[in-house]
């Protein structure tokens, strides 16, 4: 968040625990155990149906005492205050995650709020949302609030690729767009103080990398591998680029250009029904006209959205008539004081964000006329 207080200070955040692998809700027990035996599960009806069931047998066959809570479905204060009373009610003792990343972010700031560990276990890999200490909050609309910091990470993530394989491939590959916003945003901040508050160490530098990386090389492999369901080491080095090293990637990093296009692109009540993940793709477009890249390098991004069907122009978001009204309120928005855009090292303001943003789709579009890319 900027660096007014010339901070220099590297810091870097993580969880304490991080486990990956098919059936790991099998041996959640085992990871569970430390943190109390009284949990608060929230998840929603479909998750339950999914998952929820067997992780529930599961830490009852080792004398957990599971409540469980549906989520709504908006990660709102509204909702996390309904939660947080029904932990107060059954004396909780930690609280459990289980789905996607509304329900995550949810749950961690319910976890906050009542001074409990909180355990994630996501069920698809499309966001990086399990490993921060931090939660985005949306109004009961869906449109962007806040971001709310905790003190802590979460104690423990832990991912069932066999679940995440089972999950719809659109899932990963919005997880592949929220990940790939990672290096491109956090190499613009280096002189940014970055969530925890501090400057960017050297091993989040090469998280960041390594994340970028994976995704070029399995990205297009692990999401075929998802279309049938298979547990691949491209699909197992995905998952962990999208959950843990985007994760620690953009925390200890740092958001640019990218989330802050993202967040101005919830006022647009048409894109309510993308994911987080398709809205920053656009977003990493927009940054990268926003850097200057040369068009060799900005293909290249292109070209990898594209392989996993991301959508990087108007048409593909679903917005094809949009105005440059609705346009400029995006780049007011992504604007607004205490912003993440703030964090580039480069002279931003509303034009040049209402400029980038008419671009990249304007470039998207070059890019499929040249080389006459087809929706399959
Ligand atoms: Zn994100």
């Amino acid at each position: 968040m900027v660096n007014p207080n010339k901070v220099t200070e590297r810091l870097f955040q993580s969880p304490s625990k991080y486990i990956q692998g098919p059936y790991a809700i099998q041996n959640a027990a085992k990871y569970l155990g430390k943190l109390g035996k009284a949990p608060l599960l929230i998840c929603d009806e479909i998750v339950w149906g999914i998952a929820g069931k067997e992780l529930v047998s599961a830490l009852e066959q080792s004398e957990f005492k599971v409540h469980r809570a549906v989520f709504g479905g908006e990660a709102s204060r509204e909702e996390v205050d309904r939660l947080a009373n029904l932990g107060r009610e059954k004396s909780s003792d930690f609280v459990i995650a289980l789905g996607g990343g509304k329900t995550i972010d949810t749950a961690k700031t319910v976890a906050d709020g009542l001074a409990l560990q909180v355990a994630i276990l996501p069920t698809t890999a499309s966001t990086d949302a399990p490993c921060s200490a931090l939660s985005v909050l949306y109004r009961p609309s869906g449109e962007f609030h806040c971001y709310t910091f905790f003190d802590k990470n979460p104690h423990v993530v832990l991912v069932d690729t066999t679940v995440v394989s089972k999950a719809p491939p659109r899932f990963l590959a919005a997880g592949m767009g929220d990940a790939i916003a990672t290096n491109v945003e956090a190499r613009r901040c280096r002189f940014s103080t970055n969530f925890g508050g501090g400057l960017q160490t050297e091993v989040s530098a090469a998280i960041c990398e390594k994340c970028e990386e994976i995704l070029f090389k399995y990205g297009k492999q692990a999401y075929e591998a998802n279309k049938a369901h298979a547990v691949t080491p491209a699909l197992e080095a995905v998952v962990e680029a999208n959950t843990l090293l985007s994760g620690l990637g953009f925390e200890s990093g740092g958001l640019a250009a990218a989330h802050a296009i993202h967040n101005g692109m919830t006022a647009i009540e048409e894109l309510h029904s993308l994911l987080h993940g398709e809205k920053v793709a656009f977003g990493v477009v927009c940054q990268l006209v926003l850097d200057g890249v040369p068009t060799t390098e900005l293909d290249r991004y292109i070209e990898f959205m594209l392989s996993v069907d991301l959508p990087v122009t108007f048409e593909l978001l679903g917005i094809p008539n949009v105005k440059d009204e609705e346009l400029r309120r995006v780049a007011e928005l992504a604007c607004a004081e205490g912003e993440t855009i703030w964090n580039l090292d480069r002279v931003i303001n509303v034009d040049f964000v209402f400029g980038a943003i008419k671009a990249a789709d304007a470039a998207s579009r070059d890019y499929i006329r040249r080389t006459g890319w087809k929706k399959n």
